[in-house]
């Protein structure tokens, strides 16, 4: 963790929900910057956000709110930052740098890029950390600890910004990568889209499974189940923005989803134990690496305490 010091004069977070609040947690404890202007659309996430002391300027308008920024983050779902960047962008401070949070990389370059003036560096990023829960109470300093966050800088980003924001997430505790767009959204459409699909789909199908009763599902969870409610908790706007800006890699990812799947039916229909041993064995294998990767604990809730 990188020593406190001030890397902004003020930072501007269009958003307070799980990602704008945690990062005004750690702006704070870190003091990384001096002031915090907040967004966000309704008077009640406004009104929380100040009793939080999660900023010390709030804005009913975004543009209002990136007015002298140095940084600005947009926290929204990723199918509102191109309506969102065509609001601030006249009123962006030269020199600032814009970024963002959003699950889906491409999209959002292809929807913010356009209204970005010359004189402010658009470096998109995405940290990889969250939870089920959503809104101004939801967020926790230590979100991004030993995250990582992904910077998809433009090919003729300024090197210094890209510094300037690699410096900010490590103070915020994440590890920072580089890689372009697209390559991102294959990447997190086979770790985080296509798992929340899948999610999604289970918890949608006991729901209609008429010879189980809830009650049981309920009941009985802790077979299963219960692992995969919680990825399906997650919020419905911010998915839906996911898959409907991610579709290419995400089809993609399902079509090879779907064959194995296919594959495992025909090893059980055939008692073909041997194939489902050997695909289980190694299942466990990727679990032990991401335990040995720091990126979970071997505690059985997945180790999150929030
Ligand atoms: P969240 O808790 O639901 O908060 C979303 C924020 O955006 C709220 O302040 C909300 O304002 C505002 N908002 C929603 N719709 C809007 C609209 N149409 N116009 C203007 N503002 C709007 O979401 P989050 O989890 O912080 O996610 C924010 C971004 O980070 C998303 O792009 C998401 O893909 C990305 N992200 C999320 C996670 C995660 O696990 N949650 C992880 C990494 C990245 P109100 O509260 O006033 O409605």
């Amino acid at each position: 963790m990188a020593t406190k010091q001030t890397l902004f004069e003020r930072v501007a977070l269009i958003g307070l929900g799980l990602i704008g609040s945690s990062l005004s947690h750690i702006m704070r404890r870190e003091a990384i910057s001096a002031h915090i202007a907040g967004y966000a659309r309704t008077a009640r996430t406004r009104d929380k956000a100040v009793e939080l002391g999660l900023v010390d300027s709030i804005h009913a308008s975004a543009a209002e709110a990136v007015a002298g920024a140095d940084l600005v983050i947009l926290c929204v779902p990723v199918g509102v930052c191109g309506a969102v960047a065509a609001e601030i962008a006249a009123h962006l401070k030269p020199g600032a740098i814009l970024t963002d949070a959003g699950s889906v990389k491409a999209a959002v370059v292809r929807d913010v890029g356009p209204h970005v003036p010359a004189n402010v560096q658009f470096i998109p990023g995405h940290p990889i950390a969250g939870t089920e829960h959503s809104g101004p109470e939801s967020g926790f300093a230590e979100l991004f600890t030993n995250r990582w966050c992904i910077l998809t800088p433009p090919a003729h980003a300024d090197p210094e910004a890209v510094k300037k924001l690699t410096s900010f997430w490590q103070a915020c505790g994440a590890n920072v990568d580089i890689m372009d767009a697209d390559h991102h959204d294959k990447v997190l459409a086979i770790t985080s889209h296509l798992p929340h699909l899948i999610a999604y789909n289970i918890v949608a199908t006991a729901a209609d499974v008429e010879s189980v009763t809830e009650s049981e599902v309920i009941k009985y969870s802790a077979a299963g189940f219960r692992d995969f409610t919680r990825l399906a908790a997650s919020d419905p706007t911010m998915w839906r923005d996911v898959f409907l800006n991610n579709k290419e890699a995400v089809l993609e990812m399902l079509g090879r989803f779907s064959e194995d799947l296919s594959a495992l039916q025909r090893a059980i229909r055939w008692s073909d134990g041997q194939m489902l041993f050997d695909l289980f064995a190694r299942s466990r294998q990727v679990r032990r690496s991401i335990i040995e990767a720091g990126q979970d604990t071997a505690k059985t809730d997945f180790g999150r305490e929030h």
